[in-house]
């Protein structure tokens, strides 16, 4: 399932990076240097410095990255846990049984998580870990196996959803625990966990004294500054619809902001004809229907990547309404091709 869900990064990776790197051939720059890593978020990281560093300032930078990304990675883990540290799948395991003491980090992002289950009215939540874990499985069964591929049962779709409270997510910052108080609840961040390691990798770079950096971290791109010179980058957003000869939608500049997309294109099966994506709309237990895709331009990119999930899980009108308040930009593509989007967001005109 890896390779399956990495391939699909990967492709969708290289038009990103390739609309990023075509304009900079254009002008005399300061070489570009790149940098990839494929051990964490189940994803390809880019780490790229458009600044002219020498070879050794890069490899200190992206090392740090990379370590950092490394460390959320472990600590956001579900499936696996490591030696000495205790993770989000050890929090899984003691549900409804003990606290477990956690790096503050792990305390910081969830206590960010219920504030995002707050911002967006709930339509992005962590708690809803036994819901997602009912489509993943039935996911991955469905991809080794199509012809006997189904879709969750209601009955234990509604089951799981009795486990999905916020609330029953007990925090003891002072103490340094973590609880989950009702057995049956578990923990998924898959929609905020990278955009959140990104935020964090790019504030350390920024912290290091670094601009004109593009942090590309399985799709979720974050731009520290602007291209030297001032100019912005150009990135596109990926068109949806596989089978259109037009790969992006459109083409949008960005500079000291991140991007990141939610849509119904990567990780999907198919059960008698019909595609099922993975984000799963709390109201409905199925995946949202809304949009194929959703982009978010935002300066945080764990902000931005939190309301990718939550906006392709509700109306334009809604979403619209949450984007203002929160000051996002969003580019919304129906599954007819309609691209909606916000007046800040700055296309680029051919
Ligand atoms: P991507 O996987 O491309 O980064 P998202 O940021 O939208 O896309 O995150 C999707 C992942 O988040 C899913 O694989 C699942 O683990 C989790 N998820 C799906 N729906 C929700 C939801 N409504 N609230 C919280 N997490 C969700
Ligand atoms: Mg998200």
């Amino acid at each position: 399932m890896k390779i399956r869900k990495f391939t699909a990064m990967l492709l969708s990776l290289c038009l990103c990076i390739g609309a990023l790197a075509s304009c900079s051939k254009k002008e005399k720059e300061p070489e570009t240097q790149a940098e990839s890593y494929y051990d964490f978020f189940d994803t390809v990281s880019v780490v790229m410095s458009y600044k002219g560093d020498t070879a050794e300032e890069f490899s200190k930078n992206s090392e740090a990255v990379a370590a950092l990304l490394r460390e959320y990675h472990k600590l956001f883990d579900i499936y696996y846990e490591y030696d000495g540290i205790n993770n989000l799948k050890t929090i899984n395991k003691n549900a409804g049984k003990a606290p477990v003491k956690v790096d503050t980090k792990l305390i910081d992002f969830l206590l960010y998580c219920k504030e995002i289950y707050n911002v967006t009215g709930g339509k992005t939540n962590i708690a809803m870990g036994s819901v997602l874990k009912l489509w993943h499985d039935a996911r991955e069964a469905g991809l080794d196996s199509p012809e006997n591929a189904k879709i969750p049962g209601e009955a234990e779709l509604l089951e799981a959803s009795l486990h999905t409270d916020i609330n029953s997510l007990v925090i003891d910052k002072e103490a340094g625990t973590v609880l989950i108080s009702d057995p049956k609840m578990q923990l998924d961040v898959g929609a905020i966990g990278k955009g959140y390691a990104t935020e964090k990798a790019a504030e350390m770079l920024i912290g290091m004294g670094v601009s004109s950096y593009v942090l590309n971290i399985g799709g979720n791109i974050r731009a520290i500054g602007t291209k030297p010179g001032g100019k912005a980058w150009v990135t596109g957003i990926t068109n949806p619809d596989k089978l259109s000869s037009q790969a992006f939608v459109t083409e949008i500049e960005i500079s000291d902001t991140s991007i990141v997309t939610s849509g119904n294109y990567e990780r999907f099966y198919t059960v008698d004809g019909k595609r099922y994506h993975h984000i799963i709309d709390p109201e409905t237990l199925m995946p949202s229907s809304y949009f194929a895709s959703v982009s978010v331009i935002l300066k945080d990119s764990a902000m931005a990547d939190a309301l990718s999930t939550a906006l392709f899980c509700m109306s334009y009108e809604e979403g619209a309404k949450l984007a203002e308040r929160i000051g996002a930009d969003v580019i919304w593509v129906r599954e007819n091709g309609v691209v909606l989007m916000t007046a800040g967001v700055k296309i680029v005109k051919n």
